[in-house]
């Protein structure tokens, strides 16, 4: 998904006009160890595990492969820097906010200047996704989430309650202590920075697992973390003379790169890890929750699938809405949770609908991911390749019209065209299953009511869209959408700012806003009874 506030593709979405930024040669990929107390680590089972780049199918680097001792490891070192005496704990809300913008500063300048630490031309290689996106969505999105999250760290605060008046009442908000996070492979960087970035702003420790397939920027995020510490930290102290230390104290973010049954498994049923948080399918976040349930009952967020229905009605700006819905299903190639993959158009403007689509799908540009030209990338692996070009076949056999694309690209790559079907009918696969590929599927309805009966019948409910220049219309029809986003004239329009979150089976509790802190936060009640009251 994107997080910039603007659209996605092209020079008039949020990528600025030439010159472009270029990708840089990446000649070794530095940090491929676990990263444990500001500390490299080898496996402690002595394995490895390879990443590869999707677009070409080679092998770029293997990588430690952490297991259950190293994620124990892990939280042993997170555990210890967040307790209570700790630097981390007693540092100074304002200085942990300024670490997370010293973090902030470092990206920015790795986003621009470094060739070896490159992080959007490590997240292209690592991912396939477009390099100008990884540049301006990923890394924007990512920095900005460090930086809202550094406002709030000093503004994270209890109240005084009314009550009797022999009694006063407050409430402390504190960390919860250790969180695990496990994150998926369509957004690497900005998932690990939606996590931790509110777990560190409320106080909190981490210790986060990467995806399989995308480890690379994590770790390289792992080794700026550490040059927080030697570098940029300038030691000074607070008004009680406590340190108010500049870099990150060992422990408090560790990054455990490995597999999601053995490493995922073990963060999930954690005794010492508080609170989990999770980005990925629904199925596995079903595993997490009960892992969590068996185990120490710990908190639980999950970030899950979706099936997202846009409504597109006749008296909408239709080039808009061709445009929006377009990007909102072939952007990062169909692989994102908030995926446009129910497009509802009127009947009335459905076949000028379908038309101009396709005439928008003949405009992308499908190759190298660090050609700055290219906006449409491989798929991540075999398994999703092979899982979406099913759906394809289901989608023709099942009835629906193929009307662009449809077939893999070139023999053995992992790139499918972006494809649209017409004429889908509720009753398909491509209907009801997440397909997490680049594959719009266009419905007609009749009535407002009927479509949003239509829209509601998903087991999912993470975002919807609403296209129409009725704010009238807009406003009811968002109301009656069972979703936890609502774009209404655009889509894939998030901020840092904006709570995210799904209803139903799409997940639970919220990230990013204000919204976040609760979830990362114990709030203490403090009732003392006075003596005597005047
Ligand atoms: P996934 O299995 O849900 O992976 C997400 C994360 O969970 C990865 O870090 C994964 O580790 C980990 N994991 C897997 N099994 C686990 C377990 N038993 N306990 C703890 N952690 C575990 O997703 P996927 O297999 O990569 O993709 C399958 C489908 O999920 C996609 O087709 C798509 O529909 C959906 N998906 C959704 C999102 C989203 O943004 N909501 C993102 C990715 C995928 P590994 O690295 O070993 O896999
Ligand atoms: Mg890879």
């Amino acid at each position: 998904m994107a997080q910039n506030g603007t659209t996605e593709n092209g020079v008039a979405d949020g990528i600025p006009a030439l010159p472009f930024p270029q990708p840089v040669k990446v000649q070794e990929v530095r940090h491929t160890k676990i990263f444990i107390g500001n500390e490299w680590h080898t496996s402690s089972r002595g394995r490895t595990f390879p990443t590869f780049n999707p677009a070409t199918c080679v092998k770029i680097c293997d990588v430690e492969e952490a297991d259950k001792e190293d994620v124990d490891k892990a939280v042993e070192a997170a555990k210890a820097a967040g307790q209570r005496g700790s630097l981390w704990r007693r540092m100074d809300a304002s200085s942990r906010g300024r670490l997370l913008h010293t973090l902030a500063d470092l990206m920015e300048r790795d986003r621009l200047l470094l060739a070896v630490g490159s992080l959007p031309t490590l997240e292209t290689l690592d991912t396939g996704k477009p390099f100008l996106q990884a540049f301006f969505i990923d890394l924007e999105g990512s920095i900005k989430t460090l930086r809202y999250y550094a406002g709030w760290a000093d503004k994270i605060h209890g109240k005084s309650l009314p009550v009797d008046e022999s009694f006063v009442c407050l409430t402390k908000h504190e960390p919860i202590g250790v969180c695990g996070a496990i994150i998926p492979w369509n957004f690497p960087l900005l998932m690990f920075m939606w996590k931790i970035a509110p777990a560190l702003s409320c106080g909190n420790t981490v210790v986060i697992k990467p995806a399989e397939q995308t480890p690379l920027t994590a770790l390289h995020v792992g080794s700026l973390i550490n040059e927080g510490i030697t570098s940029l930290g300038i030691p000074h102290t607070n008004m009680s003379g406590l340190p108010s230390q500049a870099g990150f104290p060992p422990g408090v973010v560790n990054i455990v790169p490995g597999f999601g049954l053995t490493a995922g498994a073990a963060i999930a049923s954690h005794m010492d890890i508080n609170k989990v948080a999770f980005t990925g399918s629904t199925e596995v976040g079903q595993l997490i929750k009960e892992a969590a349930a068996k185990s120490n009952l710990k908190r639980v967020t999950l970030e899950l699938g979706g099936k997202n229905p846009c409504i597109v009605f006749a008296d909408c700006d239709l080039q808009l809405a061709v445009e929006e819905t377009q990007k909102g299903a072939f952007y990062n190639q169909g692989q994102c949770c908030t995926a446009a993959s129910r497009v509802f158009v009127e009947k009335s403007i459905y076949e000028e609908f379908v038309r101009r689509s396709i005439e928008n799908a003949k405009r992308i540009v499908t190759g190298d991911p660090l050609d700055p030209q290219t906006s449409h990338g491989p798929q991540i692996d075999r398994k999703q390749f092979d899982k979406i070009m099913d759906l394809i076949e289901s989608g023709k056999k099942e009835g629906a019209r193929l009307e662009y694309g449809g077939a893999a690209v070139g023999e053995k790559s992992l790139f499918i065209e972006p494809t649209i079907f017409s004429e889908v009918k509720d009753h398909m696969r491509i209907a009801k299953e997440e397909i997490f590929g680049p594959v719009q599927c266009i419905f007609s309805f009749e009535s407002q009511q009927e479509v949003i009966e239509r829209a509601n019948s998903s087991k999912y409910g993470l975002v919807s869209a609403v296209f129409t220049t009725s704010m009238d219309r807009a406003m009811s029809v968002s109301a009656a959408l069972e979703t936890g986003t609502v774009w209404i004239n655009c889509y894939n329009a998030l901020h840092a700012q904006t709570p995210f979150g799904g209803y139903k089976m799409s997940g639970n509790g919220r990230e990013l806003g204000k919204y976040a802190l609760a979830e990362y936060s114990e709030v203490k009640a403090v009732t003392i009874k006075l003596s005597k009251t005047l």
